[in-house]
């Protein structure tokens, strides 16, 4: 069966990931047999979610109502149920929901009325409390699909220690980034010199481990100094793998959804009020701002190195008539000159304008010439795909070290003339 779990959390506290953690060790000690343990993320812009629209699923071998009913008493015991914002569902399945309605949750927006439809045409036994939201992130969960799939390990925290101050060792999640890095990712932010897998928010969660394996999260692991956690559990998930994405143009973006876009730099990047950055893109249908806001940190300095004419390929939700940066493919740079009046031909003097329009002469022996002299000026980037850094990544963003899909190849050389080896990553 397949068991799923949404909504439990609120921002005082709790975390559906938790509640999947406690419920695979109901389920093993009735004698059930874990099959898959899954962690999944939705649309990243849905309004609703407590942090990072997470929820959970369970695949396991025993009896459909014992498994409802632990589920149930999980959530039921568990769930922050007094938090306004906080509405559970459990939904538990013999047969998996076709993938669709989970691409339409990590893509769109989707009811609860959609998700009970599903549930009822499997046949699942489900329960929504007050009302009933979490039956969508359920749904979802239990019928996601991973054809890219990576990992995370979370250790979670005595709960006589949820809100108090996290005691872990700063270094040595730096010691486990070094050993493990590139199989694992985001435990630390180099360049910012932050580290990026211990929440600050008063949740169960100790760490996360993200990586490519559940043997490298665990190895990565290994390193890591920290109070003794409750309990640690190794989820599949849908983090990294860029599968809130969809190959967008201009014309078609729709608020809330996530989009990969080929267009060409249609002016200079601006840097506004709060050090965010923006430039316009234009495709054959329009123009759309692209932003890279302040917590990108050192990815704006990519975005400030654009001029107008680069071809590029963008990735980002669209929000509020903006694309919101997550990563950008450049395709082709494009040239940038600097006009100067030329050196005398005869006496080696820098000529001078004779007026608009009439090329230029010597000051000194009154020679004249039309053709300026050309200066190509160095661009401080090269075509190559660019990330913004861990501390600003999105769950489901995929990291570059991860490599870059092939459709997302094909849309950036999609507008041609491309300057650059396929598979070359900056
Ligand atoms: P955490 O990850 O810490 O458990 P969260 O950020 O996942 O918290 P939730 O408390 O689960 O946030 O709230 C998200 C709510 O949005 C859930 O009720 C979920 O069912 C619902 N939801 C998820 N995806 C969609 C979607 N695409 N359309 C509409 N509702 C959605």
């Amino acid at each position: 069966m397949w068991i799923g779990i949404d909504d439990t959390d609120s921002p005082a506290g709790m975390c559906t990931t938790y509640i999947g953690a406690v419920l695979v060790r109901r389920l093993a000690q009735v004698g059930m047999r874990i099959l898959d343990v899954r962690l999944i993320r939705l649309n990243p812009n849905v309004i609703h979610k407590t942090r990072g629209n997470a929820a959970v699923s369970i695949e396991a071998e025993g009896n459909l109502e014992t498994g409802f009913r632990l589920a149930s008493t999980c959530v039921e015991e568990l769930a922050e149920f007094d938090a306004p914002a906080t509405n559970p569902g459990v939904a538990v399945s013999r047969l998996r929901p076709p993938p669709d309605f989970y691409r339409a949750a990590l893509r769109e927006f989707c009811t609860v009325e959609e998700a009970i439809e599903v549930l009822e045409s499997v046949g699942a036994r489900y329960r929504g409390y007050k009302n009933r939201r979490g039956l969508i992130g359920a749904t979802a969960a239990i019928a996601s699909d991973l054809p890219d799939r990576t990992y995370e390990l979370l250790a979670y925290r005595k709960q006589e220690r949820w809100g108090a101050p996290r005691q872990v060792d700063r270094a040595s999640f730096f010691c486990a980034e070094e050993a493990t890095y590139p199989r694992t990712w985001d435990t630390v932010d180099r360049a910012n010199d932050v580290v990026v897998c211990v929440p600050h928010t008063p949740d169960p969660v100790l760490f996360g481990i993200r990586g490519e394996s559940p043997a490298w999260v665990r190895e990565a692991r290994t390193y890591v100094v920290a109070e003794e956690p409750a309990c640690e559990q190794v989820y599949a998930t849908n983090q990294g793998t860029d599968a809130h994405l969809a190959p967008g143009t201009v014309g078609e973006l729709r608020e809330g959804r996530s989009y990969l876009v080929r267009g060409t730099v249609a002016g200079p990047a601006v840097t506004g009020v709060g050090g965010h950055v923006s430039f316009p893109l234009v495709d054959e249908e329009g123009e759309v701002r692209c932003m890279a806001y302040e917590p990108t940190k050192g990815f704006r300095d990519v975005v400030r190195a654009l001029v107008p004419g680069d071809g590029v390929a963008v990735a980002g939700s669209y929000k509020g008539g903006s694309l919101n940066l997550e990563k950008i493919g450049i395709c082709r740079l494009a040239d940038t000159v600097r006009i100067h009046p030329p050196l005398c031909p005869v006496c080696g003097r820098r000529m001078t304008s004779a007026g608009a329009g009439k090329g230029y002469k010597c000051r000194v022996c009154s020679e004249r010439s039309r053709e300026p002299e050309v200066e190509q000026v160095e661009r401080r980037i090269s075509p190559g795909w660019y990330e913004v850094p861990p501390t600003a990544r999105r769950h489901l963003a995929r990291p570059l070290v991860r490599g870059v899909p092939a459709w997302e190849e094909a849309v950036l050389r999609s507008g041609g003339e491309c300057g650059r080896e396929p598979g070359q990553v900056k």
